[in-house]
C-alpha cells in the first residue's frame, strides 16, 4: 500500500464528512431560496398596497381640487369676467392659496379665448390656444364634458413655461349653456409634483399611467420632457393594454424610456373613478438587498460554520489517514530495510499468483539467502551486519524491472518475486545478481565479501499456493548450499529426470567453472602446401572428478543454454591466448584459433573481453581466429556482418565452422568479413564414396578463391582423403591423420618432431 492511500476507517471518515458537508449546503441552499420567495411575496403585497394607497390617494386629490373649481367658477360668475377680467385675479390667488399643488388657475371664454391667467401680470398679453389646434381641440372637449369636472393629459404649459396638468371646471347658465371655464394647472416637473410627499422605499418609481399608456404624473423625473407627452413602453402599460378590465397587479421588467434603467418590480391599482392606474416600483436587487438584510447574519454564521468545520474536517481525515498509512506501513514494511515484509510478500504472492493464473502466465519466485551472513555479525558486529543487508537490498533493487518486488522474509533472507519471468529470464536475472555479489561491499572501511545462495521456485509449475512456492525456492536454496555456496539452483522435484539431468550438470558447470574443472586441447592446422604447422584450434575438454574428459559436445549446449558459456568462452580464450603467448615466446609461429558460440556472440561486452585479453597477453589481433560456425552466423545476417566487421576493424581473424551445414546464402556469404571458411567434416568424409560431396567440396574451395578467403577441410582421418583434398586447391588441412586435439605441452613436444614423422604426406 502507498502513502496517501486511504484505509477503509479514512476512507469512511472522509465520506462521512462530505456526505455532511454536502446535506449542510443543500439544507442552506434550501432555506435560501425559501427565504428569497418570501422576500419576494412580501415585497409584492407591500407595493400592491402603496400602489393602492396611491390610487385612492390620487382620486381624493383629484376630487377635491375637481370639486374646489366649483365654488370658484361660481364666485367668477357674480363678477364680469368678460368686461373686467382683472376683477377674477383676487379669486384665482385665493384658490391658489388653498390648494398648494396648483401652479396658476386660468379662464377660458367658450371659444377658447384666455380671459385671465395667474401667471400672466396684469396687463400683459395672454396666449392665444387657438392657435394651438390640439390644445383647442382638447379645451373645447372638455367644455362641452358633462362631467363634473375634466383632467386633461399633461402638456408643456405656455403660460407657466414647464410639464403640467390641468383639471377644469365648466361654469353653465340655467340652461346647460357653458358660460366659460375655470382651470387649474399642476406642474409636474421634479420636486413640483404633488406625489414628491408619498411614503416609497427609496430608489422607487411612483407615478399615474392613464389608460391610453400616457403618464399622467410621475416621481421622480430627471427629464419630464422624456416622459411626458409620450406613449408608455413600460410594462404596466403593456399589461394594460392587453388586459383593459384589469384592476391591480404586479409587473417586472425594464423600462427601457427611462435612459440607463435595469430591472425593476412593483405593483399597479387602478383609480376608482378615473381610467387612470398608480403604480410603484423598484429595482429587482431591491429584494436581493432585502433578502440579505434579513438573512445575512444566518448566512455569515453558516459560512463560517462550515468554513471551520471544512478545515476541521480535513485535517481530521489527513491526520487519520496518516496515523492509519503509518500503521500499514509499519506492518507492511520491513524496518531495517524498508523493503515489503513477510506479510506484504505474502500478499503480494497472492496477488500474483491470482493475476498471473488469470493470463496463464508464469512467474518466478527467488529465495535468497546470504552465505555465512552470522561470521560477519560476530565479526563485525551487528551495526555492519545491518549496513550490509541495507547495501545487499540496495544493490539487488537496482537489477530489477519495474513490476518486480524484491523484500526482507527476516534475517539474511530475501525474496523476489519476478512477474512473467519462467525459467530463462529468472536465470539471466539471476545471474546478474551473482555477478553483483563478485566485487565486495565496502561498509565503513570495511570490504566485505559476501555470497549468496539462490533457490529458484516457478509458478504454477513448482507450486499454485504462496506456501508451496516459499517451500520450494526453500528446498532448492539448501540445494545451493550443499552444492557449495554462491550458487542457484532451480526447483526440479517436479520436472522429468532429462530436464533433472540437464539441471545437474549446470549445477556441475556451474562449480567446475569456478574450480577451473576445464582443459583447453589444440588440434593442428597444417599448411597443405608447405606442411607446416600454422595454426592450432583450441577445443575444450571438462575433466570430470573421476578423471575423465567430457568432449564439449556433451555439455556446450547445457552451457549455453544456462548462459555459462559467456564465462566458460572467456576463460578458453584467455587460456588459449596465453598458451599462444609461451609459443610465440619459445619461437614458434602460430595462429590460434577459438570457437565462440551464438550466446558469446550476442554479448555487448565481447568485443571489450577480447581485447583486454589481447592486450594482457600480448599477442597481435591477426594471431587469434575466431571461430562462428555458419549456422549461428546465418541466424541474423545483418547483425553477424555488423558485429564480425568489427572484429575485422580490429584485425581478428574470422572463420565460418562447419561450413556447408548451414545454407548460407551466396551474398551474405560475400558480405560476411570472414578469413576462413572450414569445410565440414561430414563432406570430407564423403569424398571417397559420395560424387556430390566431391563437386561440392570443389565448389566450396573454388567460391571461397573467388572471395578472396581461404580454406581449410576438417577432420581429415585418410590419406587419400588429404591427397584428394590438396589436389583440388584447398589451403589448410586439420583432422586426426594431422594431429588430435592435445594438450599444450604434449602438442609442443610433437611440434619439435612434426615434419619429419609426416615426410610421407608433404613429399
Ligand atoms: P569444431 O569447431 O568443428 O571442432 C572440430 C571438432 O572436430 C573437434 O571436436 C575435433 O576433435 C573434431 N575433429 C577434428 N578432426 C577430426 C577427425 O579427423 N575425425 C573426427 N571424427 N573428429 C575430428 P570436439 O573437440 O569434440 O569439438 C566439438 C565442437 O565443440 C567443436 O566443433 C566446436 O564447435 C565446439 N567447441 C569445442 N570447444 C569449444 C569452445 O571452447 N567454445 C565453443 N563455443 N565451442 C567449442
Ligand atoms: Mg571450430
Ligand atoms: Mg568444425
Amino acid at each position: 500500500m502507498r502513502t496517501g492511500e486511504l484505509t477503509p476507517y479514512s476512507w469512511l471518515l472522509r465520506k462521512a464528512l462530505l456526505t455532511f458537508l454536502i446535506a449542510g449546503i443543500v439544507a442552506l441552499s434550501a432555506y435560501g431560496a425559501y427565504g428569497w420567495k418570501r422576500e419576494e411575496q412580501d415585497a409584492r403585497e407591500n407595493f400592491l398596497i402603496l400602489s393602492a394607497f396611491l390610487a385612492s390617494f390620487s382620486q381624493i386629490y383629484f376630487d377635491g381640487l375637481g370639486n374646489g373649481l366649483a365654488p370658484l367658477g361660481d364666485l367668477l360668475a357674480q363678477t364680469d369676467v368678460f368686461k373686467n377680467p382683472e376683477a377674477a385675479r383676487p379669486h384665482l390667488n385665493n384658490f391658489i392659496k388653498r390648494y398648494p399643488s396648483v401652479r396658476a388657475v386660468a379662464v377660458f371664454s367658450p371659444d377658447g379665448v384666455m380671459l385671465a391667467n395667474t401667471a400672466v401680470k396684469a396687463g400683459e398679453t395672454l396666449p392665444d390656444f387657438r392657435l394651438d389646434p390640439p390644445y383647442i381641440k382638447q379645451l373645447l372637449s372638455d367644455m362641452t364634458s358633462t362631467a363634473p369636472y375634466t383632467l386633461a393629459p399633461p402638456e408643456y404649459g405656455k403660460a407657466l413655461r414647464m410639464w403640467r396638468f390641468t383639471v377644469r371646471y365648466v361654469v353653465r347658465d340655467s340652461e346647460g349653456i357653458p358660460k366659460f371655464l375655470v382651470q387649474a394647472a399642476i406642474p409636474l416637473e421634479k420636486e413640483g409634483t404633488f406625489l414628491h410627499q408619498l411614503p416609497v422605499p427609496p430608489n422607487s418609481y411612483i407615478g399615474l399611467l392613464r389608460a391610453d399608456g400616457y403618464q399622467q404624473a410621475r416621481f421622480p423625473v430627471s427629464d419630464a420632457s422624456d416622459i411626458y407627452g409620450k406613449l408608455s413602453p413600460g410594462p404596466v402599460a403593456k399589461i394594460i393594454s392587453e388586459q383593459p378590465d384589469i384592476k391591480a397587479g404586479y409587473f417586472n421588467g425594464s423600462s427601457s424610456w427611462v435612459s440607463g434603467e435595469s430591472s425593476r418590480i412593483g405593483a399597479f391599482t387602478k383609480l376608482p373613478n378615473w381610467e387612470m392606474y398608480a403604480y410603484v416600483s423598484v429595482p429587482a436587487s431591491y429584494i436581493l438587498k432585502r433578502w440579505w438584510q434579513h438573512n445575512a447574519p444566518i448566512f455569515i454564521s453558516f459560512t463560517i460554520f462550515f468554513a471551520l468545520f471544512v478545515i476541521l474536517a480535513y485535517r481530521m481525515t489527513k491526520r487519520e489517514g496518516y496515523f492509519s498509512s503509518e500503521l500499514i506501513n509499519q506492518a507492511m514494511r520491513d524496518v531495517l530495510t524498508g523493503l515489503p515484509n513477510r506479510a506484504c510478500l505474502n500478499s503480494i504472492l497472492e496477488a500474483n499468483i491470482i493475476s498471473a493464473s488469470s493470463g496463464q502466465r508464469k512467474f518466478s519466485v527467488l529465495l535468497l539467502d546470504l552465505d555465512r551472513f552470522k561470521g560477519i555479525n560476530d565479526t563485525f558486529g551487528h551495526a555492519i551486519g545491518d549496513k550490509l543487508l541495507i547495501r545487499v537490498a540496495q544493490t539487488i533493487q537496482t537489477m530489477l524491472r519495474g513490476g518486480d518486488v524484491l523484500g526482507r522474509l527476516g534475517g539474511d533472507d530475501f525474496l523476489l518475486i519476478l512477474p512473467g519471468s519462467d525459467e530463462s529470464g529468472v536465470m539471466i536475472i539471476t545471474q546478474r545478481i551473482l555477478d553483483s555479489f563478485k566485487s565486495s561491499f565496502d561498509i565503513e572501511g570495511h570490504a566485505l565479501r559476501i555470497t549468496p545462495s539462490i533457490g529458484i521456485a516457478i509458478y504454477p509449475d513448482h507450486g499454485e499456493e504462496p506456501e508451496s512456492l516459499l517451500k520450494h525456492a526453500d528446498t532448492a536454496m539448501y540445494e545451493s548450499k550443499r552444492l557449495g555456496r554462491n550458487a542457484y539452483t532451480l526447483y526440479v522435484d517436479q520436472m522429468g529426470k532429462r530436464v533433472r539431468d540437464r539441471l545437474e550438470m549446470e549445477q556441475q558447470l556451474r562449480s567446475a567453472l569456478q574450480n577451473e574443472d576445464f582443459r583447453v586441447f589444440y588440434q593442428p592446422v597444417v599448411d597443405m602446401q608447405s606442411g607446416e604447422i600454422v595454426a592450432v584450434e583450441a577445443l575444450v575438454r571438462w575433466l570430470m572428478p573421476d578423471g575423465k574428459l567430457l568432449m564439449p559436445d556433451e555439455f556446450i549446449h547445457v552451457a549455453e543454454d544456462s548462459g555459462m558459456i559467456i564465462p566458460l568462452g572467456e576463460w578458453v580464450l584467455r587460456t588459449a591466448c596465453r598458451q599462444l603467448r609461451l609459443w610465440l615466446t619459445a619461437g614458434l609461429s602460430l595462429r590460434v584459433a577459438v570457437n565462440l558460440s551464438t550466446r558469446q556472440f550476442q554479448d555487448p561486452l565481447l568485443m571489450e573481453k577480447i581485447m583486454t585479453i589481447v592486450q594482457e597477453t600480448g599477442i597481435e589481433t591477426s594471431r587469434l581466429e575466431l571461430e562462428v560456425t555458419e549456422t549461428a552466423a546465418m541466424l541474423n545476417p545483418e547483425e553477424t556482418i555488423e558485429i564480425l566487421g568489427v572484429f575485422a576493424d580490429k584485425g581478428v581473424r574470422i572463420a565460418i565452422d562447419d561450413f556447408g551445414t548451414g545454407y548460407s546464402s551466396l551474398s551474405y556469404l560475400k558480405r560476411i568479413p570472414a578469413n576462413t571458411i572450414k569445410i565440414d567434416k561430414m563432406f570430407v568424409d564423403g569424398l571417397g564414396s559420395e560424387v556430390q560431396d566431391a563437386t561440392i567440396v570443389r565448389t566450396v574451395i573454388a567460391l571461397a578463391h573467388a572471395l578472396g578467403k581461404e580454406t581449410v577441410a576438417e577432420g581429415i582421418e585418410t590419406e587419400q582423403q588429404y591427397n584428394e583434398i590438396k589436389a583440388m586447391g584447398c589451403k589448410y588441412a586439420q583432422g586426426f591423420l594431422l594431429g588430435i586435439p592435445l594438450e599444450a605441452e604434449t602438442l609442443t613436444r610433437l611440434m619439435a618432431s612434426w615434419k619429419d614423422k609426416n615426410m610421407i604426406l608433404f613429399s
